[in-house]
């Protein structure tokens, strides 16, 4: 049986297949650098005192690569995205 994309000629574009990217910060190890926000502020932004609050829990597209940039450069391996 063809999926519903085959049938209506619709290919799924990058981050269409529906799998999303579940985006989580460890409150315990996050210092408040920065990073995160500064280089994902669609995905991340702070509390009051700096430490990272997350916008967007699931993420695909372009948001994913955001917060999958965030995550290689928070320096306290405080994000965690899960697949
Ligand atoms: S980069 Fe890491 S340590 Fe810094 S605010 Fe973001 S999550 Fe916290």
């Amino acid at each position: 049986m063809q999926s519903a994309a085959m049938r209506w000629g619709h290919l799924p574009l990058a981050g269409e297949s529906g799998a999303m990217t579940e985006v989580a910060v460890d409150a315990d190890r996050c210092t408040g650098h920065g990073r995160c926000y500064t280089l994902a502020p669609d995905v991340f932004d702070a509390d009051e005192v700096g430490h990272c609050v997350v916008l967007v829990a699931e993420v695909s597209g372009d948001l994913e690569t955001q917060a999958v940039t965030a995550e290689r450069n928070c320096p306290e391996g405080a994000i965690s995205l899960s697949r």
